[in-house]
């Protein structure tokens, strides 16, 4: 890629003494009063803007300073705000050799409590969709004149129409899931000739894609998940975007991404970041390498291009309203930038939440990328949250296993054991799939059994539950069979769709017994603040049976799980007496019945018996 770049600048230096300044976009679009952080960056994008002198005269601002770069389209023009500046507008002056140009720069007043805003939490399930796949609320915005992929709902690959209408029109299944925040893969503008449908090749980093919507209509996206107790968080990504982005198709700076001679992949090691014997080559490919060939591999250590990402995302919070961020593929950019992007995040929103994509098998590699934790080196991400990805992978693959001294349940056992490694436990985000992997019902080889139990497991343990759409019926689809069979059409999000699942009639029986179960399981813990956010405790796993306990002073839940395929199993009541020994009784969390008799619990085979304890 790198002659191609460097072809592009020898152009478009070889015309700038000749042409007069143009400006087609200043970014960020807007910016804010009374933030915390009083320098602003702004790119200025115009045919030679670079040979301009820029002039600002606005109470409250100062232009501290201009930086040119390589290429004659770029002005990097920095401001410090003073406390005492107005909403309002400001106007800029770019003097040119040949003409003047002035553009207007305007300052909006902050939300109320914007500052104060509340992250996403483990008292919330989370729900991931993919936008193009979930419905389809606005036919007319499937194909938008000069984009260049047209949709094409044969193509598992292609564009399928869904929207941001459609997901508008399905708050209330949502609701009614028991949905309390969703995470939506990104919706910013792919416009890409193919395979643009799963949004991580970016082509603006400012704009909504138009076949999902505007700016706008995101905003009233969010709106209206707040008004019904959703959240919502925005899909980012920092490491790479499309070849297809404005400013790769004329790089600011040979600098702003990584190049190389002929192609050059990331090896997707990422605990080569800290790997205590990795060499420095396997290091450097890990975060310079392309993650495919139409992505462009950021490099987050140019400071312009670094200043460029943190903007975004804040702009995007303030913009949209916005109740957390997920960033994808955290290891890939540079981990100081991470750490830096996190906190100047969260110097403007203490309160707020954010889980970074930490696709890695071992507990140490995920906690390594986890803010807060006690690293050896002294890393801290400033991220939060991060993804269990060792739990998914015994969510999906433990109840299929006989019971063993490592394998089976005692995966679970191993797993939570090692919480001690990560800055906040508490705080991970539990998934059972995602957009990337084998839909977990087919992953649990269509055992309806160990599905449930996947899914009371994850609903149950520490941290934050994340369900990916059309999991509640049972969507099937395995990873390597190709990424549009793990990313099907939502049934019924499509006008003229055979069947609806949106609702239960357009269900067949096992999807409608599957979606009841985890709705009620939901609701369950939406009403049962000790399973989202209380301590945790287990007993080690024997005859095929694990139980743990979620407990605070004043409430306590057992989870007991029974893997055998045909043995009932009783558990002695007196071996937990350190956990239910101030309890009376309890109820069955999923029948609603009593439990008296306590010497020993019963538990059917391949199943999970959940009891809430009452004084
Ligand atoms: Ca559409």
């Amino acid at each position: 890629m790198k002659r191609i770049f460097t072809l592009l600048l020898i152009i478009s230096a070889g015309t700038l003494s000749a042409q007069e300044i143009e400006i087609s976009r200043i970014e960020p679009p807007n910016w804010w009063v009374g933030m915390n952080n009083n320098h602003l960056q702004l790119l200025v994008y115009g045919k030679n803007i670079s040979k301009s002198t820029p002039e600002i005269r606005h109470e409250g601002v100062t232009l501290t300073d201009v930086k040119r770069t390589e290429n004659p389209n770029y002005l990097f023009l920095n401001l410090m705000l003073d406390k005492n500046l107005q909403p309002g507008n400001m106007i800029i002056t770019f003097t040119g050799e040949k003409r003047t140009l002035t553009r207007e720069y305007f300052f909006k007043k902050r939300r109320n409590g914007s500052s104060e805003r509340e992250g996403f939490n483990s008292s919330e399930v989370m729900y991931l969709l993919m936008p193009d796949r979930f419905a389809n609320g606005n036919p007319e915005n499937d194909e938008v004149a000069g984009m260049r992929e047209k949709p094409d709902r044969n193509n598992n690959n292609g564009r399928h129409g869904g929207d941001i209408k459609g997901i508008i029109s399905h708050i209330d299944y949502l609701k009614n899931l028991g949905i309390g925040s969703l995470w939506i893969n990104p919706l910013v503008e792919n416009d890409n000739p193919e395979y643009s449908y799963h949004g991580y090749a970016i082509t603006d980093f400012y704009n909504i894609d138009a076949r999902y919507g505007s700016n706008d209509d995101y905003l009233s996206l969010v709106n209206k998940c707040h008004n019904n107790n959703i959240k919502v968080v925005m899909d980012m990504v920092f490491n790479h975007c499309s070849v297809y982005h404005w400013f790769i198709m004329d790089l600011p700076s040979s600098d702003w991404i990584h190049q190389f001679d002929d192609y050059t992949r990331s090896n997707f090691r990422a605990q080569t970041t800290f790997d205590p014997y990795a060499s420095d080559a396997d290091k450097t490919r890990m975060i310079t390498g392309w993650f495919d060939v139409h992505m462009a591999d950021l490099n987050q250590n140019n400071p312009l291009l670094a200043n460029y990402l943190i903007q975004n995302s804040i702009w995007w919070i303030e913009h949209a309203n916005l109740d957390g961020i997920r960033i994808d593929t955290q290891p890939y950019s540079y981990k100081s930038f991470i750490s830096k992007w996190g906190e100047a995040v969260f110097k403007e929103y203490p309160n707020f939440n954010v889980v970074g994509e930490s696709w890695l098998h071992k507990e140490a590699y995920v906690a390594y990328f986890q803010g807060g934790t006690n690293n050896f080196d002294g890393y801290d991400s400033h991220i939060p949250s991060v993804t269990d990805f060792p739990m998914r992978d015994a969510l999906s693959s433990a109840f299929k296993e006989n019971d063993g001294w490592v394998e089976g349940l005692a995966r679970f056992y191993y797993i939570h054991g090692q919480d001690y490694l990560y800055g906040d436990p508490y705080n991970l985000l539990v998934f059972a799939d995602n957009h990337d992997l084998d839909r977990i019902y087919s992953a649990l080889d269509t055992n309806f059994a160990h599905w449930k139990m996947s899914m009371a497991l994850m609903l149950t343990t520490r941290g934050l539950p994340c369900i990916y759409y059309g999991t509640e019926i049972l969507m099937q689809g395995i990873e390597h069979t190709g990424h549009g069979n793990i990313r099907k059409d939502f049934p019924g999000g499509w006008t003229g769709d055979t069947r609806n699942a949106f609702n239960g009639e357009g269900r067949t029986a096992k999807e409608e017994k599957a979606y009841n179960y985890l709705s009620k399981l939901i609701h369950w813990r939406n009403n049962n603040e000790v399973v989202q956010s209380g301590k945790f405790k287990h007993f080690i796993p024997e005859n095929n049976t694990y139980v743990y306990f979620r407990y605070n002073d004043d409430h306590c839940t057992m989870i007991a799980f029974n893997n055998h395929p045909t043995e009932i199993k009783a558990l002695d009541a007196v071996k937990y007496k350190e956990c239910i020994d101030n309890y009376t009784y309890a109820v069955n969390a999923l029948t609603g019945d009593p439990v008296y008799l306590m010497d020993s619990f019963s538990i059917q085979p391949k199943s999970v018996l959940i009891l809430d304890f009452k004084k």
